[in-house]
């Protein structure tokens, strides 16, 4: 029997073909399960990659999968067992599932999942957030203060960067003695490559921790990214008018480079203004194919040499989004509405069509309404 329907964007993976239609309400029908109405679910490279035809699944047995992995939503029903959510919290769901069969997974942690089997709510085997109702175990939500109404959407891409520099600075703590005193990193240099929703999110995160913060894109210096992030403190450089060789000689060597651009030749070709002791963490997800020249004894001679740490850093587990959701937090305290720049526009469900296919220029992060 076809219960109550709701509405929801889906998409047939594998192709381009992207609606808004009805969709069975989802129930709570465990204990511990809580009941959400969303109110907004952001949009990101990720899902225009899936509505280009790419790697999305839709869950077992179905052919569409519903979109959407950036969610915010109000709780308007919790299971019996739900000890930590009532009617009106606000909350996020987390998007990554485990296996089930690996260690990691068994252990808590699918961020970090060895078999591949996992399941992503909105990409691979689970339906996503772009609908009317969603409901999840209360062990896959994330409790966002009411103070964060206006950007906890961005709790989920947060998460994400949250982890890449945490796992670059224990590296670093790990194995270099000053790095474990906070008080230094004043004196550390940072470079964030890419100036989108993840890389802003990395500027605010290292600013948050007081590191200097160089941030480059091959943007106007009028552009909305570049005043988030002079706002929070960071320099901006544009990549069009300097060359990696001089960079060295013109802002000093980087601690500490956070590549958030998915521009491989790029990625690898800025690692040259990694100092000694260095770290980078790269984010982009480029394409799997193509081939480009680098210097690669010279990058491999300094990476020697000088000490360096070149990590690639996916998805978060839930610490993360915890941590996420403590520096958003920490943001609006300390720049106020500027973190809420990061959304630059909110879109009614109905009028989704477009947001899928095309990106306008000044777009940092585009948000659906669901109410
Ligand atoms: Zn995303
Ligand atoms: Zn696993």
């Amino acid at each position: 029997m076809m219960g109550v329907s709701m509405k929801a964007i889906k998409l047939l993976p594998g192709t381009t073909n992207v609606r808004c239609s009805e969709h069975e309400e989802p129930q709570i029908r465990a204990a511990d399960e809580v009941k959400l109405r969303v109110l907004e679910v952001g949009i990101c490279g990720t899902d225009r990659e899936l509505a280009a035809g790419g790697r999305a699944s839709a869950p077992p047995g179905e052919e569409e999968l519903i979109l959407g992995h950036e969610m915010l939503g109000e709780v308007v029903e919790v299971g019996e067992n739900v000890l930590l959510f009532k009617k009106g919290d606000l909350a996020v769901v987390t998007v990554r599932r485990s296996c089930n069969e690996c260690d990691l997974c068994i252990k808590g942690f699918p961020d970090f999942c060895v078999s591949e089997h996992y399941k992503e709510r909105g990409i691979k085997g689970l339906h996503g957030f772009q609908s009317t109702w969603v409901v999840d175990h209360e062990k896959f939500l994330v409790k966002i203060p009411h103070s964060l109404r206006s950007c906890g959407v961005l709790c989920e891409p947060m998460s994400v960067i949250e982890k890449a520099i945490d796992e670059l600075l224990v590296i670093q703590k790990t194995r270099l003695p000053l790095w474990a005193n906070q008080e230094e990193y004043k004196n550390k240099q940072v470079l964030v490559v890419g100036l989108g929703p993840l890389g802003l999110l990395a500027c605010v995160i290292l600013r948050l921790r007081a590191f200097k913060v160089y941030a480059m894109d091959i943007v106007s210096r009028e552009s909305n990214r570049v005043k988030i992030a002079e706002e929070i403190g960071g320099t901006y450089i544009d990549g069009r008018e300097i060359k990696h060789r001089d960079f060295s000689s013109k802002y000093g060597q980087m601690d500490i480079i956070v590549e958030a651009t998915g521009v491989a030749s790029l990625a690898y070709s800025i690692l040259d203004t990694l100092g000694v002791n260095g770290g980078a963490v790269f984010t982009g997800i480029p394409e799997p194919h193509g081939t480009f020249e680098i210097e690669g004894a010279y990058l491999m001679n300094h990476l020697v040499l000088k000490n360096q740490v070149l990590l690639g850093s996916v998805n978060a587990g839930q610490r993360y989004w915890e941590l996420a959701l403590v520096d958003l937090e920490n943001a609006k305290k300390k720049w106020g509405k500027t973190i809420e720049k990061l959304i630059t526009s909110r879109v009614p469900y109905d009028q989704f069509k477009e947001l899928f296919l095309s990106k306008h220029a000044d777009e940092i992060k585009v948000v659906i309404t669901w109410q």
